[in-house]
């Protein structure tokens, strides 16, 4: 044998290898397994191929035919028939993917998401501002804060950094009487800037295994409030009321589970942590799924009354002014309504809330009480103030409803009375117009009511005016 024909001979055996080592690949790769008994074909023997890469293995086949011929095999039915049958559903095989051998589709990545958030859309301050103004009467320092605030923090959100110097997240306390417009002031805000908002109340959080909501339960209503998207959620607002109820516990020798302690432990919620929370529930001991939700770009709005703290105040000022030679009179601050706005962080530290806790609420404004002016307006200015839904209620009955100017006075005045701020002018007026919606829709006659200061007073009642009539009074 010369040298050529060995050569010849190893390149012979060689493609050989080359291709069976092809076909063994391809029937690792490939074997065809049944598409109705799954069984593979080293099991059924040869398969009998359909389009799309489908495979049927003898049996299956030689049952399916058994199966129609013995239900159609005299031969009297037709396909449409067949169609027709209850229970029959044709099966188009080329619509159904093929189980084994069809190669799996890389996934493709899924479009970049769209930030919730986008720096051009977040509305200026002066325009948050101008939005809050047709809503919340008076409070004109704090819509200010609130609106620089909210901006920065929406900002430092959509950007996330800027230049690496971490923009500091804006929470904000907020110190206001009772009725006042603290929790409106937020709503308002979340409404406007269309972001999901939870409302809490920090008397229910106690320190985690007490009786009581544990602290991540704020997070909780947050992402209920989101419709449980848990990126919605993290972009939220989280307005905790009554905060000054977790004020340190005076003189205690107890455990201070509902004070103190959920002071430190919301520390980790207001700075930024990931917690897990149960999805569409407040506990954890349910049997209820857990999301991870980062806190880290949910703005916190704390926000109290303060009760005292206007005394605590009182006296830091008087100690001040009562030594050297601008010593004042003790009791100069004792009217003055703007006393709260002299709050600092060491008075609320004195008040009872634990350093660390203020440290991470850096912005800290109050809210004036409210006076008989501003709850005039209350009645009668914002966008959705009461007067004007009783006016629609009643303009749905062709009636006019109209106020003297009065009469809305002798309102606020009865509200300063109850001390509860604005909360009060609902109730009071409930109160007056019960008889007029309740006599209104009797009569169809009647076009216009005037309510009076007599009818607010009890000394008279509110004009009636018919349609087209000359005008009568209803005694009150
Ligand atoms: P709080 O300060 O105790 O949280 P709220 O914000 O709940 O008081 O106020 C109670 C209601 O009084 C609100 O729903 C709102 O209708 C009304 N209100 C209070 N303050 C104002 C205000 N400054 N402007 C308009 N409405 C107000």
């Amino acid at each position: 044998m010369s040298q050529k024909d060995i050569d010849e001979l190893k390149s012979d055996v060689s493609e050989e290898v080359v291709e069976t080592q092809k076909s063994d690949e391809n029937e690792e790769e490939y074997e065809k397994f049944c598409f109705l008994c799954r069984r593979p074909e080293s099991q059924t023997g040869k398969m009998i191929e359909l389009p799309s890469n489908i495979y049927v293995c003898p049996d299956c086949m030689q049952k399916s035919f058994d199966t129609m011929n013995t239900q159609f095999g005299d031969g009297t039915m037709n396909i449409s028939d067949l169609m027709n049958m209850p229970g029959i559903n044709m099966i188009n095989l080329s619509d159904i993917p093929s189980p084994v051998q069809q190669p799996k589709k890389i996934k493709k990545k899924s479009a970049e998401k769209k930030p919730l958030i986008d720096l051009k859309d977040i509305p200026a301050p002066h325009k948050i501002k101008a939005a809050l103004d047709d809503y919340v009467i008076g409070q004109e320092y704090a819509k200010k804060v609130i609106s620089v605030a909210v901006y920065n923090h929406y900002k430092r959100v959509a950007t996330n950094t800027m230049d690496s110097i971490e923009i500091e997240k804006s929470n904000m306390l907020m110190i206001g009487p009772t009725g006042c417009g603290k929790t409106y002031l937020v709503k308002t805000l979340a409404k406007l800037l269309d972001v999901p908002l939870a409302i809490a109340d920090a008397t229910s959080l106690t320190e985690a295994g007490y009786i009581g909501d544990d602290i991540e339960s704020v997070v909780s209503k947050l992402l209920a409030a989101a419709g449980n998207d848990v990126d919605k959620a993290e972009q939220g607002i989280i307005f905790i009321d009554e905060i000054d109820k977790i004020a340190k516990k005076k003189n205690t020798n107890q455990r201070d589970v509902s004070g103190e302690a959920v002071q430190q432990g919301m520390l980790k919620l207001l700075e930024g942590s990931e917690v897990e929370v149960p999805v569409g529930a407040n506990s954890k001991n349910a049997m209820v799924p857990m999301v991870t939700v980062n806190t880290k770009n949910i703005l916190f709005i704390c926000g109290g009354a303060f009760p005292d703290l206007e005394n605590i105040i009182k006296e830091r000022l008087n100690k001040k002014a009562s030594i050297g030679f601008y010593a004042d009179l003790k009791d100069k601050y004792d009217n003055d309504p703007n006393l709260l706005s002299n709050v600092t962080v060491e008075d609320i530290r004195n008040f009872g809330m634990i350093p660390e806790f203020i440290g991470r609420l850096p912005i800290i404004f109050t809210l004036n009480g409210l006076n008989e002016d501003m709850l005039v307006k209350i009645l009668k200015e914002p966008k959705n103030a009461i007067l004007k839904q009783y006016q629609k209620l009643l303009a749905l009955d062709e009636v006019k409803l109209e106020f003297e100017e009065e009469a809305l006075r002798s309102i606020a005045k009865k509200a300063l009375e109850k001390d509860t701020g604005a909360r009060a002018l609902r109730a009071i007026l409930e109160s007056y117009m019960l008889d007029i919606m309740f006599q209104v829709p009797k009569d169809d006659s009647i076009g216009e009511v005037i309510i009076t200061p007599e009818y607010i007073e009890g000394t008279g009642g509110p004009k009636i005016l018919m349609r087209g009539q000359e005008n009568l009074y209803l005694e009150g």
